[in-house]
């Protein structure tokens, strides 16, 4: 039984992070003329309305995107600021977009995306806005399993699980493997919390210990509940995209100053 909702959480500084690193590595790996494939195991619902009650109930939005804005966290020619802007045209003031209509701004017709999303009103929001890809209502690493490697070959897959599942930190490694003697020449990209307990550690620290090379951006904030578990955000990325390093250290140096 799936109860984890991202609305609650759309545009917190966790997804400023991770949003921030997934617009640049689309921006440059969709910079060059050739055809890639984007591939999301844990898609969510695509589309976020700030001014709903669920954000409003938890205040995470106020203390990340939209301070990020006020404060210029990020630079006006930022790809993150650049999708948010192109969204916030088209769906109004207080919308947020999640990675799937992140990716959709730097996707091009020849570009094959294709997005897995379990929870099933989840799935039929999602179905609303992302015309522009292959919906699959399952579990994201079977449908990751069963299309690596993809066609094009070139391409991202961005793993971003709820956690709800605690045996996800144990799985989580063994499915990067996999997926990664598949598709070696993929960016593959894994999104968890830091949190207060140190859960996440064994976790990152067998994936370093498979893929040594991987870029790894973790930054450290405030709790967005007094008692609340989740003190920062981390990526993984195996086979990171140029350009991705700079951007990992210009985040950690925003975040280290709050
Ligand atoms: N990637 C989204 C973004 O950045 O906008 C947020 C995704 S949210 C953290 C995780 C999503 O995964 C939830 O919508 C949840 O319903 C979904 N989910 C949970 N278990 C899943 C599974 N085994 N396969 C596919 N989706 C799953």
């Amino acid at each position: 039984m799936l109860s984890y909702q991202h609305a609650y959480h759309a545009g917190n500084l966790a997804d400023l992070h991770k949003h921030a690193l997934l617009a640049s590595m689309l921006d440059y790996l969709t910079a060059k003329p050739k055809p890639l494939s984007y591939l999301e195991t844990h898609a969510g619902r695509g589309l976020y309305d700030l001014s709903g009650p669920e954000s409003a109930r938890t205040g995470e939005a106020a203390a990340g995107i939209t301070r990020a804005l006020a404060q210029d966290w990020l630079p006006e020619n930022h790809p993150l600021r650049q999708a948010l802007e192109q969204i916030r045209a088209l769906h109004g003031p207080h919308a947020y977009p999640g990675s799937p209509l992140i990716a959709r701004h730097f996707l091009r017709p020849e570009d094959e995306a294709h997005l897995a999303e379990l929870h099933p009103a989840e799935h039929a929001a999602l179905a609303r806005v992302a015309g522009f890809a292959h919906l699959h209502r399952q579990d994201g690493f079977q449908m990751a399993n069963a299309l690596c490697p993809p066609t094009p070959r070139r391409g991202l897959l961005l793993i971003d699980p709820s956690y709800e599942v605690k045996a996800d930190y144990d799985s989580v490694p063994r499915h990067i493997a996999r997926l990664a003697r598949k598709w070696n020449v993929g960016v593959i990209a894994l999104w968890y919390p830091l949190l207060l307990d140190g859960r996440q550690r064994p976790m990152v620290q067998a994936l370093l210990r498979g893929h040594p090379e991987a870029l790894l951006s973790e930054v450290r904030f405030p709790p967005a509940r007094p008692g609340h578990g989740m003190v920062g955000s981390g990526m993984v990325v195996i086979n990171p995209p140029y350009g991705l390093e700079e951007e990992a250290g210009r985040l950690g140096g925003v975040f280290a100053a709050l």
